[in-house]
Formats: structure tokens, sequence, C-alpha cells
């Protein structure tokens, strides 16, 4: 069966997930499914399906959908998993990941940003299994550790240690490691108190503030 997305939805699968290699069918169900122009303000919704970053607010941007996806699929979510995603900002990702894991906190730095997550998971009904805080995601959010994947939306100096502190054994982060300019993403994995990491790719997002960020 033929899904009925908008058109838009499906040339953004097609042209930007599926033909660059993204080929987790549960990520590309999930981002089919929602509605990600609501996660978008007023004056950048024409951009919602853009191939690249769209502003959001307070400086900030929702990320391009090829990295949603790819830090998604790099996961490996199976639909049991508690996460923990760092740097919520509108709340699309978080919603991305709600759908393909157990239960997902969201925590976003900026308060402004954090109650517009809030507000807009729960009015695309994408906010059910999905928990927003203000505060600083670099130093973790204990309410939930230890988490089973850790997503990291802005990019650090360094893998913070107090996520790897929360990360469970066996568990897989993927974070932007580097410059403030260019960064690594990084697939790191725990696994029999062993912590290995790989690069997935070279890209760039914003700075990730806060104690184990850039100060
Ligand atoms: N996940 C978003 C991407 C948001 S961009 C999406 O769906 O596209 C990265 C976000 O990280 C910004 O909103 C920024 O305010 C936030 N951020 C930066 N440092 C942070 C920190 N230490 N803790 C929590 N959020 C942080």
């Amino acid at each position: 069966m033929i899904p009925d997305w908008p058109e838009e939805r499906r040339q953004m699968l097609e042209k930007q997930l599926r033909r660059r290699g993204i080929h987790d069918a549960r990520v590309l169900e999930a981002m089919g499914r929602i509605p990600r122009e609501e996660f978008i303000p007023f004056e950048s919704r024409v951009l919602a399906y853009a191939d690249d970053p769209v502003p959001i607010g307070f400086g900030q941007t929702i990320s391009q959908p090829y990295m949603t996806a790819l830090m998604a699929e790099l996961l490996e979510l199976t639909g049991t998993e508690s996460v923990l995603e760092v740097g919520a900002g509108c709340g699309y990702a978080a919603a991305v990941l709600g759908k393909l894991a157990a239960r997902v906190m969201a925590v976003e730095i900026v308060p402004g940003l954090a109650r517009t997550a809030e507000a807009n998971l729960k009015r695309t009904g994408t906010g059910a299994n999905v928990e927003v805080r203000t505060g600083d995601g670099s130093v973790g959010c204990a309410e939930w550790a230890p988490y089973d994947a850790i997503s990291v939306a802005a990019a650090a100096p360094e893998i913070p240690l107090k996520l790897l502190g929360e990360l469970r054994d066996p568990g897989r982060l993927v974070i932007p490691v580097g410059a403030r300019s260019d960064q690594e993403l990084r697939v790191v994995t725990k696994r029999n108190g062993r912590i290995d990491y790989r690069v997935a790719t070279m890209c760039r997002f914003v700075p990730l503030r806060g104690g184990e960020g850039w100060h």
C-alpha cells in the first residue's frame, strides 16, 4: 500500500533520505507520518521540507531532514528503548525518536524553545511518550538515567563524560564532535564496559552550550 502522505513529504523521503542511503523502514515511516511543517515557525514554513537546517528562533535551527534521519538510524532503535535527546529545539527530532523508541526525554537549554517543543509535540499528537525539560543537557538528565540511546543535536568540543556515564551498557550515543565550524558525527557504543566510536560523516551543527559544551 502506498501511504497518502503529502507530496512534499514523499519527495523528502525519496530524494533527501532514501537516495542518500537511509533504509531503516521505521525511520522512513516516522518521518513520513510526522507533519514537519507543524514544528516550524509560520514565517519559515515554506522551507519545512527544504534540504537544509531552517531557523526556529532564538538563533537556533531545526536540523536538516537527512541529519535527523541519519542520527535516528544510527541509534538502531527497536521500540523498547529509553532515549535522551540533548537539544530538543522545536521538538521535531524528539517526535521522530518517540515513534522509534518506548520513551524520550528531550532536554532544551532555551526556555522559549522548550515551551515551543512541548506545544508542537502536543498539537501534533506526537508527544504521548516524550517528556520535555528545560535545562543544560550537556550534563545529562538523571531523571531516567541510564538511557539505552542518547542523541545530541548540538556540537561538542569532546564527548561529554556525564553523557557517557548516563549511557546504559549496552548503549549507543550519536554526537557531533569537533570545532565550532565543522564536526564529525560520532557513533559511540558502550558494550561490556568498553567504549568505542566510529565516524559516520562530517557535519555542521550549532554549538552545544553549558557545563560540558562551549562556555
Ligand atoms: N533537535 C532539533 C535540533 C535543534 S538545534 C531538531 O529537531 O531539529 C540544537 C538545539 O540544542 C538548540 O535548540 C539549542 O538551544 C540546544 N542546546 C544547545 N546546548 C544545549 C544544552 N547544553 N542542553 C540542551 N540543549 C542545548
